[in-house]
């Protein structure tokens, strides 16, 4: 049975979700992502039009971790050629965990994609070579993807994430050595780790990301990137937006989608939706427990996906 989009929609959602919360587990790699209320539930769907539904705790502001190495890859698309950016790195899905060192080593410092830990260092070092100031850079983009001014940092999650950056730093190190990384590491991770501690709520995100859902025009109708720039990344994103849960992830919900450990996740049915959840318990893949089956319900109740 095919339903219509509303709120009752997707409070009815999330209602048939919430039982998941318990079975999952918060990210307490650093102290301050673990104090996060584990029983916030949220989702927020944008049309291409820019008409917003949402239910739960949609408005409330989470750190967006990993989702952030999409804006960044973004970001990147506006600064470089694209073969710049994939002689650096990969398009390939990792099937490991997102701050795996295996490969990096086998593969001479090129890391698989730019979704994982790795990747985004590497987009991250890009963007530091040639922007005056990254950090300010991204927040003016999510400033204006979204029209809220008042979009920041969380700076405790950003000291946290640098007093415990012993693997990213092994990571950008080993990357250095093998020549695939051109500034100063402490820089570059903290400019990664300010990305990663960006707060946005499920509506703001939803909004954000309409560009690729939008052939890469944002709502107020700006070219963000090129409508081909926005199906590579919604490719990108199919094949290695949840790490070594990508296949499991096609299989259930059938969207391109990108993960943090803060819970959140973005999905795009491209042409139509941009679609934002977040409960902060992962599952082993380190992808949100109860935002999975949230956007599995959803692709089920409106029937899409791009199969
Ligand atoms: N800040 C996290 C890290 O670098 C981001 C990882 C994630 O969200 N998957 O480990």
């Amino acid at each position: 049975m095919v339903t219509t989009l509303d709120n009752a929609l997707l409070d009815d959602i999330l209602q048939q979700v919430r039982p998941l919360i318990g079975k999952g587990k918060v990210a307490d790699y650093i102290p301050a992502l673990a104090e996060v209320a584990a029983d916030r539930l949220a989702i927020a769907v944008c049309t291409v039009d820019g008409e917003m539904f949402q239910a739960g705790d949609a408005t409330e502001r989470f750190s967006i971790q990993s989702i952030s190495k999409v804006l960044s890859l973004t970001l990147a698309l506006t600064r470089y050629q694209e073969h710049e950016i994939w002689q650096r790195v990969g398009k390939e899905p990792s099937g490991l965990p997102f701050n795996s060192l295996l490969q990096l080593e086998m593969e001479q410092g090129k890391p698989r994609n730019p979704f994982i830990n790795p990747g985004a260092l590497v987009v991250c070092d890009m963007l530091q070579t040639r922007l005056s100031a990254p950090k300010q850079r991204m927040l003016e983009v999510v400033r204006q993807l979204t029209g809220e001014d008042d979009l920041a940092y969380d700076s405790r999650v950003a000291r946290s994430e640098f007093e415990h950056s012993d693997r990213n730093a092994a990571i950008a190190y080993l990357m250095k050595s093998f020549g695939n990384f051109e500034n100063d590491v402490l820089t570059v991770l903290q400019t990664y780790f300010h990305y990663c501690a960006l707060r946005m709520s499920c509506v703001e995100l939803a909004r954000s990301f309409a560009y690729l859902a939008n052939h890469g025009r944002d709502l107020s109708g700006r070219e963000v990137i090129s409508p081909l720039q926005a199906r590579q990344i919604n490719a990108l994103m199919m094949t290695s937006g949840m790490y070594d849960g990508a296949g499991e992830f096609a299989y259930r919900v059938g969207m391109p989608g990108k993960s943090g450990v803060g819970g959140g996740i973005v999905a795009i049915v491209p042409d139509e939706l941009s679609i934002a959840v977040w409960s902060p318990e992962l599952d082993a893949s380190g992808n949100s427990l109860a935002g999975t089956a949230a956007l599995e319900l959803l692709s089920q109740r409106i029937s899409r996906s791009i199969f």
